[in-house]
């Protein structure tokens, strides 16, 4: 893993308010370049929201957020740096999987010789090369979620976010893509942030959780950490440790 000293990913105070209501308290995170760091916490803590906010999707009513080094609050979601993967696959029905994989290059015009390799090498990774002449609709749920993962890997964004993206899927498909995602962690090397709030998911992929509860963290740690030594009863109920 390409894990190094460098910030991959600094939120600095970060608040979210929906009109009066302030549902992010002002959360701080350091995260390094490389690190797996997986957002855990029940239905309503805030996780989307505050992946929405790094992604650029949703204002950040205060504080900072850098990525790589450089400030990002300011900055359009293409300016970031990140591509974001969802729990809805998002793809386009009318086209391809190939056309799927290519269309953002194409929309920021890159050469299609370029364009070509990218999307090969995406789907070489994803091993989806048999199905990029196929649709959307002949695809398997899981086969869907890979496309769609492969048209955040063609962006070759600093950083991936997932915001929950196999709780679409079955039990089963669900552990296959997750070993699928850890794999592709440890071959890209990317700082990656995942949102769940399956525990499982959380323990198994992370090299740091981020236990959120009502816009508040209340536990950063590796997932040793947080099941052995939890900070709270809150943490430890919803981990699982026996304590
Ligand atoms: P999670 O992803 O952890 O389930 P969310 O980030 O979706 O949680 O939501 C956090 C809180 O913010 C919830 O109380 C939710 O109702 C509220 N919220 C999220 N989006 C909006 C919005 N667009 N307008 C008003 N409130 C919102
Ligand atoms: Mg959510």
């Amino acid at each position: 893993m390409a894990k190094g000293l460098k910030p991959g990913m600094v939120l600095a105070d970060v608040r979210k308010s929906f009109g009066k209501v302030e549902v992010i308290h002002g959360v701080d995170l350091v995260v390094e370049e490389g690190e797996f760091v997986v957002f855990v916490g029940p239905s309503g803590c805030g996780k989307s929201t505050l992946l929405r906010m790094i992604a650029g999707l949703e204002e950040v009513t205060d504080g900072e957020i850098e990525i790589g080094g450089r400030s990002v609050t300011d900055l359009d979601p293409s300016q970031r740096g990140i591509a974001m993967v969802f729990q809805s696959y998002a793809l386009y029905p009318h086209m391809s999987v190939r056309d799927n994989l290519g269309f953002g290059l194409a929309m920021a015009n890159t050469p299609k010789p370029e364009i070509e390799q990218q999307v090969a090498a995406a789907a070489r990774i994803l091993k989806i090369e048999p199905l990029l002449d196929r649709r959307p609709g002949q695809l398997s749920g899981g086969q869907r979620q890979r496309v769609a993962i492969g048209r955040a890997i063609v962006r070759k964004p600093q950083v991936f976010l997932f915001d929950e993206p196999l709780s679409n899927l079955d039990a089963e498909l669900r552990v296959s893509m997750r070993i699928e995602i850890a794999r592709l962690h440890r071959e890209l090397g990317n700082t990656m942030i995942y949102v769940t709030h399956d525990q499982t998911e959380a323990m198994t992929l992370a090299d740091k959780i981020v236990v959120l509860r009502d816009g508040v963290i209340e536990q950063v740690g590796s997932p040793r950490d947080v099941y052995e030594d939890p900070a709270n009863t809150f943490v430890a109920g919803f981990i699982g440790s026996p304590r």
